[in-house]
């Protein structure tokens, strides 16, 4: 079978345009969608996400304001930040972009956050909501996965779906999801045995592991969606958890790495600060 490649940047484009659109609508009313996204320290990397994410706000006439504290912040300041935030009626999501520094604790964090405003899902009572089937903020990167997977026109019902990958940011997340929309959903690991085996039955399978190319053609079923969500930084660039070159041949509908899940995760977090101001604009 040969794939359909589920294009994330064009189908990120097309979100981001709709946002735009909405935004538009909202300021019209006099509700002016804002971000607020907190970065501590200097790790290159959550400085590029953080630019991207400011450039996605940008882009779509969403307002965000970054705060960015030196990395010896303590956690009292950061939480009384993140409190002045919550109380803050121009604000309406707020991001605070993980790792944080060691000594920081992320679960504290989260737990200050006025969950009304916590874009990124992570907060106990968006994960409780979204594993008790009730309306919640989704997190990104995860919602990013069932957007493409919705795109391909397919429908998940009924369908037999393995997530490799239990994080609380991925892997749990997608398939909590993925089961809210009555997929038969087997979550994969470390210490599952037989992984090829189990992968080997799936219909959708969504690859959320860290390591470069572990997913095998011979490991797909033919004519299953395959979500690759890994980043992985090789000397050649940026590689997926799937080997996309073989596993194309296998898949009716599969996602590159890069420009798959990764620009999703963007144009989700500005559909969520969009639906934020909605809500709390009234
Ligand atoms: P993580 O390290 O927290 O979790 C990895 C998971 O893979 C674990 O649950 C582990 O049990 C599983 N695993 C490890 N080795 C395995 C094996 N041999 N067999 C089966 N399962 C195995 O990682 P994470 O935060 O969930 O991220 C996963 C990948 O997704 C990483 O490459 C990360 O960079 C990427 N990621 C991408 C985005 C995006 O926007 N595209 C967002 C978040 C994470």
């Amino acid at each position: 079978m040969s794939s359909n490649i589920l294009d994330g940047r064009k189908i990120s484009a097309e979100i981001r345009s709709s946002i735009k659109e909405e935004v538009e609508k909202l300021k019209e009313r006099g509700i002016n969608p804002t971000l607020a996204v907190v970065l501590v320290g200097e790790d290159p990397a959550s400085k590029v996400y953080v630019s991207q994410k400011e450039k996605g706000c940008e882009e779509t006439g969403i307002a965000s304001r970054k705060y960015a504290l030196p990395a010896e912040t303590t956690q009292v300041e950061l939480l009384s930040l993140v409190r002045k935030l919550n109380e803050d009626k121009e604000v309406h999501g707020i991001l605070v972009q993980f790792p944080l520094p060691a000594h920081l604790n992320e679960t504290k964090v989260l737990a200050a956050m006025n969950p009304e405003k916590d874009v990124d899902g992570f907060h106990a009572l968006n994960v409780g909501k979204l594993v008790s089937g009730q309306p919640c903020f989704e997190s990104c990167t995860p919602k990013g996965v069932i957007t493409l997977i919705e795109r391909t026109g397919i429908p998940i019902e009924g369908k037999s779906a393995v997530v490799i990958g239990r994080s609380n940011i991925v892997g749990k997340p997608v398939a909590a999801m993925l089961l809210a929309r009555n997929a038969t959903v087997t979550i994969a690991h470390s210490k599952t045995k037989n992984l090829p085996e189990v992968v080997k039955q799936a219909d959708i399978v969504v690859a959320a592991i860290g390591k470069p190319r572990f997913v095998t053609a011979d490991m797909i079923k033919e004519g299953a969606i395959v979500i690759d969500v890994g980043i992985n930084r090789l000397h050649e660039g940026l590689v997926g958890d799937v080997d996309f070159e073989e596993a194309v041949r296998k898949a009716s509908w599969i996602t590159p790495v890069p420009g798959g899940v990764g620009p999703m995760t963007i144009a989700m977090l500005l559909q969520n600060t969009l639906k934020a101001a909605g809500k709390q604009g009234g």
